[in-house]
C-alpha cells in the first residue's frame, strides 16, 4: 500500500499519541519503533495510509536528531509519502540548541519547501497559543511544571524566542512569524491571505496560535496542502478528512482488521506517576499481583526467577498485575541505594524479562503503564512495528503486532494517560472487539 502522510514523532509516547489521534478519523496507521530498515522487504510491504515514526531524538545532540529524523523522511519519501509531519511535544519539549527548530530546517531543506508551520496547540489537553505564547493550563509554559523539567526546563513561554536561536545556530538568515488568533478567527481566507504575505517577505516559520479546536481546524484547512508541518499532536486530527476531501489519499479502502489476540492477559506497571499508581491500586481487586522490589532484585540474584515461576503458575487467562511502581519516597530511597539510571535499568529489565516469561506461557494481552517500560518490553519482545487500534483513553490506542508469529495487543501507556480504571476499562475493551 502506498503511503499518503508520514509523521515523525521525537519520542515514544508522543508517537503512540498521534498515531491514536490519526486513527481515531479510521485512517489506518502504522507506528514503527526506529526508522525502519530500507531493505526489509516485509516492512516496506505492510506500510499503512498513515505511517508514523518513533525516534527517541528530543534530547539527543542536535546532529544525531537531525541525522535520525533525515533518514526516516527518506524512508517515508521513499514509500511514496508526499505529506509529513514532525511531531514535538505539545510543550514544546527542547533545549537551547535543538531539536525542534533545527531539526524542521533539516526537514525543510530534504523537502525543498520554503515554509513550515509550528503549531504545538493542544486545546483539549489544555496546552494553547496565544500571541505567541504557550499556556500549560491558566499558566504560562515558564510558570508551569516544566519549567523544573530534568532534561528539557522550559524558561520561557514566547515560542518565537524559544525557536529562532535554535534556527539561527543552523542559519542565521531564517526568520520566524506569528499567526495570531486575529487572523485564524477571521477564518480560512485571512490565515491564507497572511500565509502568503508571509510567503512573500520570506518569512519561512510560521508560529500558529489557537487556543479551541475550532481554531485548529481554520488552520489546517489553511495548510493541509503543504509538503511539511510541525507541532503537537492535535493539528493532525483534522488532516485524514481534508486529505480525501482534496483528493490527497491514493485509496481510502481500510485496510483488514487485525486478528485478535488469544485471551491470556497481563498488566506490567514501571510508571510511578500518581496517576499510574491509582491506576495500580483500583486494579488490585481485580487481578493477581506480583511485586517487584529493585532493592530485592539488585542482592538475590534468584529474584527474577522467583517472580517468574510465581508468574507461571498462574493461569494466563487470570488477570495478573505486576507492579514496580512505587511512590516518590521510596523511589527516592532506591535511587539512593543504587543509583538513578541502575534503578531505572534494573526494573525495566525485571519488568521486560516478566512480559516475555508471559508470552511464552500464553499471554497474548499486554498492557504497560510507563514510557521507557513500555519502550524496554516492546525491545525485548521483538516489536518493531504496531497497527493502531481503537484509542482506550485519549492518547493511548490498543496497538497490534505479530511476536514469533503469534497475534498480540499491546496498550502501552505514558504515565500520567488514563482515568484510574484504565487498566480494567482495556482489557474489557479488548473483549468487546
Ligand atoms: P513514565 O511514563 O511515568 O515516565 P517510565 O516507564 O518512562 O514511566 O519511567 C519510570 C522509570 O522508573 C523506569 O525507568 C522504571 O524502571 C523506574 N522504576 C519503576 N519502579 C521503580 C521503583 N520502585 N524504584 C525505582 N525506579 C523505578
Amino acid at each position: 500500500m502506498a503511503v499518503d502522510f508520514g509523521c515523525i514523532a521525537d519520542d515514544f509516547t508522543g508517537a503512540t499519541d498521534i498515531a491514536g489521534i490519526l486513527a481515531r478519523t479510521g485512517a489506518t496507521v502504522n507506528l514503527r519503533i526506529g526508522v525502519p530498515d530500507a531493505t526489509d522487504q516485509l516492512a516496506t510491504d505492510d506500510t499503512a495510509a498513515f505511517e508514523v515514526i518513533a525516534l527517541k531524538s528530543r534530547t539527543a545532540p542536535v546532529d544525531e536528531a537531525i541525522a535520525q529524523t533525515t533518514q526516516a523522511l527518506a524512508w517515508l519519501q521513499q514509500q511514496g509519502a508526499q505529506r509529513f509531519f514532525w511531531k514535538y511535544c505539545s510543550t514544546f519539549d527542547s533545549t537551547a540548541d535543538g531539536n525542534i527548530g533545527s531539526v524542521s530546517l533539516a526537514l525543510m531543506k530534504q523537502l525543498g519547501t520554503d515554509r513550515t508551520l509550528y503549531c504545538p496547540a493542544f486545546p483539549e489537553n489544555g496546552r494553547s497559543v496565544y500571541m505567541g505564547y504557550l499556556y500549560v493550563g491558566q499558566q504560562l509554559l515558564n510558570e508551569s511544571p516544566m519549567q523544573h523539567h530534568p532534561l528539557t526546563p522550559m524558561r520561557d513561554a514566547n515560542l518565537a524566542r524559544l525557536l529562532a536561536p535554535q534556527i539561527a545556530a543552523v542559519d542565521a538568515a531564517e526568520t520566524v512569524g506569528n499567526l495570531l488568533l486575529s487572523d485564524i478567527r477571521q477564518g480560512v481566507a485571512a490565515v491564507t491571505q497572511r500565509l502568503q504575505h508571509y510567503q512573500a517577505t520570506g518569512v519561512r516559520h510560521i508560529i500558529a496560535d489557537a487556543i479551541e479546536a475550532d481554531d485548529l481546524s481554520v488552520i489546517a484547512e489553511a495548510t493541509h496542502d503543504w509538503p511539511l508541518l510541525t507541532g503537537g499532536s492535535a493539528i493532525a486530527m483534522y488532516l485524514p478528512a481534508l486529505y480525501a476531501r482534496a483528493g490527497l489519499t491514493q485509496h481510502s479502502s481500510q485496510s483488514a482488521a487485525p486478528e485478535v489476540p488469544g485471551a491470556g492477559q497481563i498488566v506490567l506497571s514501571g510508571s510511578c506517576s500518581s496517576m499510574t499508581r491509582q491506576q495500580v491500586a483500583a486494579y488490585r481487586s481485580h487481578a493477581t499481583s506480583i511485586d517487584v522490589d529493585p532493592l530485592v532484585l539488585a542482592r538475590d540474584e534468584s529474584e527474577l526467577p522467583r517472580l517468574i515461576s510465581t508468574l507461571q503458575s498462574i493461569p494466563p487467562e487470570s488477570p495478573k498485575l505486576i507492579v514496580a511502581s512505587a511512590d516518590p519516597e521510596q523511589v527516592k530511597h532506591v535511587q539512593s541505594e543504587l543509583g538513578v539510571e541502575a534503578a531505572g535499568t534494573l526494573v525495566e529489565s525485571a519488568l521486560s524479562a516478566l512480559a516475555a516469561a508471559a508470552f511464552d506461557t500464553g499471554v497474548r494481552r499486554f498492557v504497560v503503564a510507563g514510557g521507557e517500560t513500555s519502550g524496554a518490553v516492546t525491545a525485548q519482545l521483538g516489536v518493531d512495528r504496531l497497527r493502531i487500534g481503537p484509542e482506550i483513553a485519549p492518547g493511548v490506542p490498543w496497538t497490534y503486532t505479530r511476536v514469533k508469529g503469534e497475534s498480540v495487543a499491546l496498550a502501552l501507556k505514558s504515565g500520567n494517560f488514563g482515568q484510574p480504571d484504565f487498566f480494567h476499562k482495556a482489557l474489557t475493551q479488548l473483549e468487546s472487539h
